[in-house]
C-alpha cells in the first residue's frame, strides 16, 4: 500500500472517530435534554390539574367540563394520560373516561415513598408525583404522554449529524489523499532523481529544497553519502591507475634488460651478473605485489580480524631483530621513557601481524631515509595511551608534503633516489585506524622527523 493512502486511511480513521465521539455526544446531551424538558412540562400538567381540582373545589359533575378543556386546549401533551390517587388508591380524577383504569398499587405506594418518580419505555414518558390539597390530603398524580414533537426535533438532529459525518467523513477523504500527495511530493521527486544518479553521474546532487524540514535533511544526507561513494570511487580508480603503474615500472626494467641480454652472446658471468639484476627486480615486484595485498586487505575492514591482547614492546623487540637480521647497516635503539609497573600499560587490544606491520614500516623508513641508518624508538604511557614515537635524524619532510605522505602511492619530492612505493604509511594508518588509534607525525628537513604512534592501552 502506497504511504499517500495509508496517510489519508489513518487521517480518516481518526477525523471519523473525533466525529462520531462528537455526534454521539449531542445526540445523548440532546436526548437528555428533551425527556427531561417533557418531564417537566407534564410535571406542570399534573400539578395544574391537581390544582384546578382541588383549589376551585370542582365538583364530580365539573370534572367532565375539565375533561374536556384538558383535552381542548394548546397546551395539551400528546396522548396525554392524567390520573389522581387519593390515599386509600381510589382514583379521584381520570382526564379519560374508560371502563376500568387498573393501577398497580405498588407504583402508587413507590411514588409515596420517593415525592417523586419518573419512567420511560420506547414511545411513552411517565411521572408520578405527591400533591397536598389545602386540607393537607395528599394525592398521587400520575401523567403519561408521548414526547411527539421532542422525538421528531431529536429524529432532526440524528439525520443532520448523519449527513454531516459523511459529508465530512467524504471530504477527508479527498482532502487527505490531496495532503498527503502533496507533502510526500518532494519525495516523489527526490526518488525521480535519485533513479538518475548512476555510478558514472555521482556528482550530481539532489534538490535540498528550503535546507529546513526532515526532507531537505535527507536530501542532505543523501548528497553527503554521494560524496563520499564519489570520493571513494575516485581514489580506487586513481588506486588502480597507480598501482599499475608501479608495477610497469619494473616490468618494463626486466623486460628492457632481457632484450639488451638476448642482442648479443654473453659469456657465463654477465649471464650471471644479469640473472641477478633480474632476481633484484623480481624481488621489488614482490615487495610491491605483497604491499598491495595488505594495503587492499586494510582497506577492505575485515572483522573477522582476530583481537587480543598484544604487547607493544615486545611487536617492537621483534621487528628490531627482523630488520638488523636483514639489513647489517641499519641501527635500531628501543627505549622506555619510564618502566612500566603493570604488563596492561604496554599492551593493547590488537593484532599482533598487523602491528609487526606498522612498526616494520615506520621503523625501516627510519632507517632508511637517514644517513645513519639510525631509528631511535621511544615507548611512553599515560592512563588512556601508550605510544611510540620513532625518531631518525634523516632527510626530513617538507611541510607542505606532511598531509600527503598517508594518501596512498604519495611520495615527498625529495626521495626520488630511495627505493620504495608510497603505500606503506597508508597501510600504516589503516591498521591504526582500525585499532582505534591516532598516528602522528613532525618532521624537518634536513633535520629529521619523528613518526609516533598512539594505542588505547589495556
Ligand atoms: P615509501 O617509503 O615506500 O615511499 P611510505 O608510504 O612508507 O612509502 O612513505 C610515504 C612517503 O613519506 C615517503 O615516500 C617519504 O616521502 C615520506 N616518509 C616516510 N617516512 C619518512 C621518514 N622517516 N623520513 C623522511 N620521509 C619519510
Amino acid at each position: 500500500m502506497q504511504i499517500r493512502t495509508k496517510i489519508a486511511i489513518q487521517f480518516t480513521i481518526i477525523i471519523a472517530a473525533i466525529l462520531i465521539i462528537f455526534s454521539l455526544a449531542i445526540y445523548y446531551t440532546s436526548e437528555n435534554f428533551r425527556k427531561q424538558e417533557f418531564y417537566n412540562r407534564m410535571y406542570d400538567r399534573g400539578i395544574l390539574t391537581a390544582k384546578l381540582l382541588k383549589e376551585l373545589k370542582i365538583t364530580e359533575k365539573d370534572k367532565k367540563k375539565l375533561r374536556d378543556a384538558n383535552k381542548t386546549i394548546l397546551t395539551k401533551l400528546n396522548a396525554e394520560k392524567v390520573l389522581m390517587f387519593n390515599d386509600k388508591n381510589e382514583l379521584v380524577y381520570g382526564s379519560y373516561e374508560a371502563d376500568s383504569i387498573l393501577f398497580s398499587p405498588e407504583f402508587l405506594s413507590q411514588v409515596r415513598k420517593r415525592k417523586y418518580y419518573e419512567t420511560s419505555d420506547w414511545e411513552n414518558q411517565a411521572i408520578g408525583t405527591m400533591f397536598v390539597d389545602e386540607d393537607k390530603k395528599s394525592y398521587v398524580v400520575f401523567v403519561t404522554a408521548q414526547d411527539k414533537y421532542g422525538k421528531e426535533k431529536l429524529r432532526n438532529i440524528v439525520n443532520t449529524l448523519i449527513i454531516s459525518f459523511l459529508i465530512g467523513i467524504s471530504l477527508t477523504v479527498v482532502l487527505g489523499i490531496i495532503f498527503a500527495g502533496q507533502s510526500l511530493k518532494p519525495i516523489a521527486e527526490m526518488n525521480q532523481e535519485i533513479t538518475n544518479i548512476t555510478a558514472y553521474n555521482l556528482k550530481r546532487k539532489l534538490n535540498t529544497g528550503n535546507n529546513k524540514d526532515e526532507i531537505a535533511q535527507l536530501a542532505i544526507n543523501f548528497n553527503l553519502m554521494l560524496a563520499r561513494l564519489e570520493k571513494s570511487f575516485e581514489l580506487q580508480k586513481s588506486f588502480v591507475s597507480n598501482a599499475s603503474h608501479e608495477l610497469r615500472t619494473p616490468l618494463a626494467a626486466i623486460k628492457s634488460e632481457i632484450q639488451i641480454a638476448l642482442e648479443q652472446d654473453r659469456t657465463i658471468d654477465e649471464y650471471k651478473s644479469i640473472l641477478k639484476s633480474l632476481l633484484n627486480d623480481n624481488q621489488r615486484l614482490i615487495q610491491l605485489t605483497n604491499g598491495l595485498l595488505q594495503l587492499a586487505k586494510s582497506e577492505s575492514n575485515d572483522n573477522s580480524l582476530v583481537m587480543k591482547s598484544t604487547r607493544i614492546d615486545e611487536v617492537l623487540f621483534k621487528v628490531q631483530e627482523e630488520m638488523l637480521s636483514l639489513n647489517a647497516n641499519y641501527e635500531v635503539l628501543i627505549d622506555f621513557e619510564e618502566i612500566p609497573d603493570d604488563d596492561k600499560w604496554v599492551s593493547t587490544l590488537g593484532n599482533e601481524a598487523l602491528l609487526l606491520t606498522v612498526f616494520n614500516n615506520l621503523i625501516d623508513n627510519a632507517c632508511k631515509y637517514s644517513k645513519d641508518f639510525k631509528a631511535e624508538v621511544r615507548i611512553r604511557f599515560d592512563e588512556k595511551n601508550c605510544s611510540v614515537a620513532i625518531k631518525d635524524n634523516g632527510i626530513g619532510i617538507p611541510e607542505n608534503e606532511l598531509s600527503r605522505i598517508f594518501e596512498p602511492f604519495y611520495r615527498s619530492q625529495n626521495v626520488s633516489k630511495y627505493r620504495g612505493h608510497g603505500i606503506g604509511l597508508s597501510i600504516c594508518r589503516r591498521i591504526i585506524d582500525m585499532h582505534r588509534g591516532k598516528i602522528e607525525v613532525k618532521s624537518e628537513v634536513g633535520e629529521g622527523s619523528t613518526f609516533e604512534v598512539i594505542l588505547p592501552h589495556l
